[in-house]
């Protein structure tokens, strides 16, 4: 027993051979890297995660211990979930926009969304997911700051799913992070659940505009062959 049901809740999906896994929960994935043998995670999934994450890491024959970082995209509950626990185990640091930041401390509540008619009750079945507990932030970014793995990863500050939702880039390994901004639930599209549509078309455009080989998103599966035509048509089709 142990375990074992956390375990069967996750799934763990190789995206580059030794680099970058995806995990993946009932709601919400998140990202494995590594640089030999350092870990970053990008998003922490939900809050009952932290075991699994784990085992996921083990079975890779890596080593939680080597955790240094969690690179949290935005404010949601299923982003956030395991990243204090995590941090608290392994002395990882966190690191989020500074205009999340406030949200993901529990300082301020997760700001509201401004939902179009058909996403309300995917909205409702998200907030099934638990509730992230407060987290530390030890460090706040900016757009354009280095983030210190993926030979020169950095920040793209992606506002309008929240204000401070960033993209994550990977220039040498053409792989973008591109957090709630953009969701492969079927076709690749805006994400849902924004609170400024306007700008996160904006957003959209620029993620896109960085024309990565490999897109891993907050939601779905990432995308690895004909990414950046895929992600220009997408954005080009999104109405305003
Ligand atoms: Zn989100
Ligand atoms: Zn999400």
């Amino acid at each position: 027993m142990g375990r074992d049901p956390y375990v069967r809740r996750m799934d763990l999906v190789e995206v580059l051979p030794n680099r970058l896994h995806m995990l993946r929960f009932p709601i919400g994935q998140a990202y494995l890297w590594q640089d030999d043998g350092a870990l970053t995670l990008i998003d922490a999934g939900n809050r009952e995660s932290a075991d699994a994450i784990e085992g996921a890491v083990r079975s890779l024959g890596l080593r939680p211990e080597r955790l240094e970082r969690i690179v949290l995209t935005h404010c949601h509950r299923d982003h956030v979930g395991a990243a204090a626990e995590l941090a608290a185990r392994r002395g990882a640091r966190v690191l989020a926009h500074r205009l999340d930041a406030p949200v993901i401390r529990g300082e301020r509540p997760v700001p509201e969304p401004v939902l179009l008619d058909w996403e309300v009750p995917l909205y409702a079945h998200g907030l099934t997911v638990s509730e992230a507990p407060p987290t530390p932030v030890d460090r706040e970014l900016e757009d354009g700051d280095a983030l210190g793995f993926g030979d020169g990863a950095y920040v793209v500050h992606a506002p309008g799913h929240t204000e401070g939702s960033i993209g994550v880039h990977l220039p040498r390994h053409g792989v973008l992070f591109t957090g709630d901004c953009v969701a492969a639930v079927g076709p690749v599209m805006l994400g849902v659940f924004n609170v400024d549509r306007a700008r996160a078309i904006a957003s959209f455009r620029r993620l896109a505009a960085l024309r990565p080989a490999t897109a891993c998103f907050g939601h779905g599966d990432p995308l690895t062959v004909d990414t950046a035509a895929v992600l220009a048509k997408a954005v080009a089709e999104t109405p305003a």
